[in-house]
């Protein structure tokens, strides 16, 4: 245990933030992290719980409690072992992720939790800062071949598992960077794309081959993929967006969010063609414009951030569920995920613009002029019968010129699951087996968003380790080696 005292004896700092007037003005992080004797005393208020209920709040089992201590005592290799023995990529998760750990913390049931996220962050930078991450190259080739369709963060931690365990793989990628949500969708003021590309460099390091600009199911058919390999895995995401069929939404400036955020990301790279991922190669930018966000949650968010950054003239964002509480109902009990309102950087950004969140609104029409959407009309629903009831006399017209849509995904993209032949779920994502992540095709696996729904890195991540483990055993026939990911005593 770090120090018996240490939870009386701290209380938890934060990273902070840039204040929004500086931030507004570049792209880049905008986080400055404690001094390394900072975090370690922030590690000393872990309690080194008997049960540690934090553990069982991460979607990785991640071992907290001992790299809590071993960041205590300045062991910052041992540390950076315990944390890679259960997430390949935790600069990722350490940056962006919702940390459920926190929420789960024993500290925090009457106390702020202890900082995970910021050990996590402190022990992944620092080892890259000292050269301690190295490409691991497999000592042996076991002679199978596996496909992963997708490089997201599923494809990813999937591909590197498979590949340190012998197997050739190879990631086929539709996009011309391989990443998925975290190059593409996630701006890179939450997470610098270069540390995105770091990582896929140093797989290709380690030996995994990628083939970008190759949609499966597309330009090339995913019979000659599967013919090619002794097992697929499929982490294509869940990218088929929902839309909002009202009148008018044919008008110019009505926008999905991923039509939207990678261009911004492409323009951070320097990439001259910005549009480039968009369908119709559709530049959108939000300079000078009155933007309406439709939608919640990080895609919402990142809409919002991104568009202010742009320099928007005005942001405002539609939500159709209530305000969450400000802390924990009694049918939310810890040690479960608190659904609480959190206030994300861009909404502070937002607020401070004179914009905001309003609540329990439906959009009913696009309003335009000419082909250009001009405003929009709402009206104010009541959720007391458990659904959304229109209420009468409340419709309301706004004014805007860019209206950007992050009401969710449906599912992975219908193209490739009709050419694979495997079964879905009543949501649309790749039914699999639940232990052995096997689709109804044999040989045919899936993990990530394209299994479980639009979800989190951290899940993602957690699904490409299990079903690398699960196509490990497969094409040895033997209990595979590979870390099992401990999901028994998940608390969600
Ligand atoms: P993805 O990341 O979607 O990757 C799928 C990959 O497959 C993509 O690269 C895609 O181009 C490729 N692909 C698709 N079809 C084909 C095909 N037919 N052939 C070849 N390649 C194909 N989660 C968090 O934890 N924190 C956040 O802050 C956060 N912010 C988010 C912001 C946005 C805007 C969005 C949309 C999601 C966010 N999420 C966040 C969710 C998180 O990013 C996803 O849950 C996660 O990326 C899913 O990983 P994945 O590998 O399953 O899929």
């Amino acid at each position: 245990m770090a120090d018996p005292r240490g939870f009386i004896k701290y209380g938890r700092r934060d990273k902070t933030i840039q204040p929004v007037q500086d931030r507004l003005h570049h792209h880049d992080e905008h986080y400055n992290y404690p001094s390394e004797e900072e975090v370690k005393t922030q590690a000393a208020r872990c309690m080194d719980c008997g049960v540690p209920f934090c553990m069982s709040g991460c979607p990785l089992g991640n071992l907290i409690p001992e790299w809590n201590d071993l960041v205590y005592r300045g062991q910052w290799q041992q540390a950076l072992k315990a944390l890679h023995a259960t997430n390949n990529f935790p600069e990722f998760t350490g940056r962006v992720c919702p940390a459920p750990c926190e929420t789960s913390c024993v500290l925090g049931i009457n106390e702020p939790p202890v900082n995970i996220k910021l050990h996590e962050v402190s022990i992944i930078d620092k080892a890259f800062e000292e050269g301690w991450i190295v490409p691991q190259p497999p000592v042996r080739r076991s002679g199978k071949t596996v496909a992963i369709i997708g490089g997201g963060p599923a494809g990813l931690a999937c591909a590197q598992q498979l590949n340190r365990a012998g197997h050739q793989v190879t990631v086929y990628e539709k996009a011309d960077r391989a990443g998925g949500l975290l190059m593409y969708g996630i701006p890179h003021y939450k997470l610098r794309k270069e540390k995105v590309q770091r990582r896929i460099d140093l797989l290709i390091e380690e030996g995994v081959n990628f083939h970008f600009n190759c949609e499966v199911g597309h330009d090339t058919p995913f019979a000659k993929i599967k013919k090619a390999h002794d097992a697929v895995v499929i982490a294509t995401g869940a990218e088929e967006p929902r839309d909002l069929p009202v009148s008018g939404r044919d008008l110019d400036g009505i926008h999905f969010a991923m039509e939207f955020l990678p261009q911004q990301n492409r323009a951070n790279w320097g990439d001259s063609d910005v549009a480039a991922l968009h369908p119709k190669h559709q530049p959108i930018n939000a300079k000078g414009k009155r933007v309406i966000v439709i939608g919640g949650g990080d895609t919402g968010s990142d809409c919002i951030g991104t568009s202010i950054r742009q320099g928007a003239t005005s942001v405002i964002n539609f939500e159709l569920l209530g305000q969450p509480p400000l802390d924990r109902l009694e049918s939310n009990p810890w040690p479960q995920w608190s659904r609480i309102l959190r206030i994300s950087s861009s909404m502070e950004e937002m607020q401070v613009m004179g914009g905001d969140v309003h609540y329990e609104i439906m959009t009913t029409r696009f309003i335009g002029s000419g082909r250009k959407v001009t405003g929009l009309e709402t009206v104010k629903v009541d959720w007391s019968s458990g659904r959304p009831e229109k209420v009468a006399g409340s419709e309301k017209i706004w004014k805007c010129d860019l209206v950007l849509l992050a009401m969710g995904f449906l599912g992975p993209r219908p193209a490739l699951i009709e050419q694979c032949g495997c079964v879905t779920d009543p949501r649309s994502n790749i039914k699999t087996d639940q232990k052995t992540r096997m689709s109804s095709v044999d040989g045919v696996f899936a993990a990530g968003d394209s299994r479980r729904g639009q979800s989190l890195v951290v899940w993602a991540i957690s699904e490409g380790r299990e079903v690398a483990r699960c196509v490990d055993e497969y094409l040895t026939g033997a209990p595979s080696l590979l870390p099992k990911v401990r999901l028994e005593t998940f608390v969600y």
